[in-house]
């Protein structure tokens, strides 16, 4: 008997359910998932305070629901341990299940920076809905002082989350401006001016290196022996595809667990998305990619062998102090950017050496301009054949 054994209860997870379920009725589905398994928009966990929403506010559809729309059993508060590849089985910490095709959508783990002092195990991290009730069990009442490790994009966005609800912030790390890895230098320094207005404080160039309690709060030092004393350290600085339980099953791994264009592994009978997967060469930890994903392989996996095909999918960063969207354009993608700056913020255009627009980075009032620019870009897996 045929039997789609899905790990993890993400987007990736209950997408893949849904579009499965669109196309097949019948086949034998089952999810297990290390969490509650209710089903939450992730994207607004890093915004959820402006929005007044506490995490069950957040909460789209609980497991059980989820279980009886999609005709799924789920298993949840259950972790897997490991894959059985030759008994085509998984084990987890309440006993094994078999699956004819197994798919990983096991999202990835926050990054813990090294730091020394007493209290280091205090800072809190949110990418998840459980993760999120306890940063909201934490966090003070406004006016507090939350220090937040690492200024890239989730980060500035919960900077901006937590300014607009009076709180001052701090925002730590080692980058020369805000969101380094994906802004050019006048966006980054364009959304750092905002922020500023706004009231932030920003140490640039430095890490945090020693995080001690104090009788009320926290006291963070800094690599520049700089002190910031606060209510709460969030960090955010990025995370880490789960490949463990790939790994340990002798899969194929690099930045995330390696697919082809069908979404399958090294292992002909498992299949891997969302963001532990690295497919075709993209680790793409974004909704849109997900999506895609999903649709391509709900269709191999009930009979029609579907090879993904992304098209440009910008994304947008959820700081209004200063809007931004960006279509990065390939890792070592041969080409000029062209930047602009106004009062209207910041347009910056990345072209191949044939003139061709293949990436961008837009801000302020330039974000109008998304559409009609992702119209212009190639996609970037096209269909073969
Ligand atoms: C704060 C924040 C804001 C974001 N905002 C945006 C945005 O605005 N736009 C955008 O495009 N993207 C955004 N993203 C990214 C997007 O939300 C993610 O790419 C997406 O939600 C990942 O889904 P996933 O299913 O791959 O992973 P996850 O949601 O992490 O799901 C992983 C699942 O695997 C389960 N699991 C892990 N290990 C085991 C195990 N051993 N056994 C059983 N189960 C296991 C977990 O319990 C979980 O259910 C944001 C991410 C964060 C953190």
């Amino acid at each position: 008997m045929e039997k789609i054994l899905i790990l993890g209860s993400g987007l990736a997870g209950y997408s893949l359910a849904r579009e499965i379920r669109a196309v097949d009725e019948s086949i034998e589905l089952q999810m297990i998932t290390a969490d509650a398994g209710d089903f939450y928009s992730k994207p607004m966990l890093s915004n959820g305070l402006a929005q007044g929403k506490q995490s069950q506010d957040l909460v789209n559809a609980m497991a059980e629901s989820m279980s009886d729309k999609l005709k799924m059993r789920i298993d949840t508060n259950c972790r897997v341990t490991a894959i059985d590849t030759e008994r085509q089985q998984v084990i987890t910490d309440r006993g094994e299940h078999r699956y004819t095709s197994l798919v990983l959508a096991l999202g990835a783990k926050p990054i813990i920076p090294v730091m020394r002092g007493d209290a280091e195990q205090h800072r809190v991290t949110v990418n998840s809905l459980y993760d999120y009730h306890r940063f909201r069990q934490l966090l003070p009442q406004s006016p507090a002082h939350v220090a937040i490790i690492g200024p890239g994009l989730i980060g500035c966005e919960f900077a901006n989350d937590l300014l607009s609800q009076g709180y001052q912030v701090s925002l730590i790390g080692p980058d020369p401006h805000p969101i380094s890895t994906l802004l050019p230098a006048i966006t980054g320094k364009a959304l750092q001016q905002a922020m500023t207005e706004a009231g932030t404080h920003w140490h640039l160039q430095q890490t945090a290196a020693i995080m001690d309690q104090l009788a009320q709060g926290y006291r963070l030092t800094l690599t520049d022996a700089s002190i910031i004393d606060c209510d709460l350290v969030l960090s955010a600085v990025g995370l880490l595809p789960e490949m463990q339980l790939a790994t340990e099953a002798g899969l194929g791994t690099a930045r995330g667990i390696v697919t082809d264009r069908m979404l399958r592994t090294s292992n002909e009978r498992i299949y891997a998305l969302g963001d532990c997967a690295e497919i075709a060469g993209f680790n793409l930890p974004y909704v849109m990619p997900i999506m895609n994903a999903a649709r391509a392989l709900a269709k191999t996996l009930t009979g029609e062998p579907t090879e993904v095909v992304y098209p440009a999918m910008p994304v947008v960063i959820k700081t209004p102090l200063h809007p931004i969207v960006i279509a990065p354009p390939q890792r070592g993608a041969a080409g000029d950017w062209q930047n602009h700056q106004d009062q209207q913020g910041t347009e910056c255009l990345f072209h191949d050496p044939e003139g061709q627009l293949s990436g961008f980075v837009l801000s302020g009032k330039y974000v109008e301009r998304k559409q009609s620019l992702t119209k212009q870009l190639p996609h970037l897996l096209p269909a073969t054949g």
